[in-house]
């Protein structure tokens, strides 16, 4: 069995990369060569920083 699977993201581009963190196979288009991670897990720590939510109870504090 010599079948190269595809990209875990986008199922069609061939794997290049294996993502350090969650160990997704994905392609070149899908793989942060600066942080070793897939796009998945890059965007998801970028989000944690960018999206963390107020809590709403102090929105309206005037
Ligand atoms: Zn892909
Ligand atoms: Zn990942």
């Amino acid at each position: 069995m010599s079948v190269a699977s595809p990209c875990d993201i986008c199922a069609t581009g061939t794997v290049e990369h294996t993502c350090d963190r969650c160990g997704n196979l994905v392609c070149e288009r899908h793989f942060d060569e600066t942080s070793g991670f897939c796009v998945e897990c890059t965007a998801d720590m970028s989000g944690d920083v960018s999206e963390q939510q107020p809590d709403p109870g102090d929105i309206y504090q005037f």
